[in-house]
């Protein structure tokens, strides 16, 4: 997934970067509003920073909305301005991060929206998703197969497949993973997560592999190589 960053900070620019790559995002960074509004528009998401060098983010916000390309736009800015953050949204944005903000704040953010705006399964593509060529997940049905036979999970350890095979190979987060899983306001131990990995090891090895990311949390991995692991159907290009 291709995010163009508009931040004229340097210093925030380069970390946030750092840390959008290592959840495996591809980060295009601009300085200005005006680079922004000339960037081709190949990227799937934009966060903006409102106080730019060269206009307002608030107008550049209007401008990339008003193109009527969808791409969803998440600002983010040091005004902790109510005003802003209204305005801000009123101006087609589709989330607002405040600074100071971690990494993994903005990737929840990232991920929600685009969950929002880019249901799953578009009705054209309906049908299940694979992941090489043994596993598939129905995401409209919530079945899961493996070289043709159905995998009986457990509703939760469907979830967490679902939700870990959104984007395969990108770490997420224990905390990412919970929140998104078990419960919005997840604050509780994670014991319960690590029985569900185990459970999705077992029963779906050899097709998927569920790294663990000492500290940090889960990265799902199509074992295979060969023809089906670049996406799920229906994905984008
Ligand atoms: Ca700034």
């Amino acid at each position: 997934m291709r995010i163009l960053l508009v931040e004229d900070d340097e210093s925030v620019a380069r970390s946030l970067r750092r840390g959008l790559v290592r959840f495996g995002f591809q980060v295009e960074w601009v300085a200005t509003g005006h680079a922004a509004l000339a960037a081709d528009s190949t990227y799937d998401l934009v966060l903006l920073d409102l106080g730019l060098p060269d206009t307002d983010g608030l107008d550049v916000c209007r401008a990339l909305h008003g193109r009527g390309d969808g791409v969803p736009i998440i600002v983010i800015s040091a005004r902790s301005d109510e005003t802003d953050r209204v305005v801000g949204l009123e101006l087609g944005a589709d989330d607002y991060v405040s600074k100071p903000f971690g990494v993994r704040e903005v990737v929840a953010r990232i991920r929600a929206v685009m969950r929002r705006v880019r249901p799953v399964t578009p009705p054209e593509a309906a049908g299940p998703d694979r992941y090489g060529s043994r596993l598939t997940v129905d995401r409209k049905a919530a079945r899961v197969h493996l070289d043709g036979a159905e995998v009986a999970l457990t509703p939760k350890e469907y979830d967490l497949l679902a939700f870990l095979t959104e984007e395969p190979g990108a770490l997420m987060s224990r905390e990412q993973i919970m929140e998104a899983v078990w419960d919005a306001n997840w604050f509780g131990p994670t014991k319960t997560l690590d029985v569900h990995v185990a459970a999705l090891r077992r029963k779906l090895a050899g097709a998927i592999a569920v790294e663990a990311v000492r500290g940090v949390g889960f990265r799902l991995v199509v074992v295979e190589g060969g023809a089906g692991t670049e996406g799920r159907a229906g994905a984008p290009s």
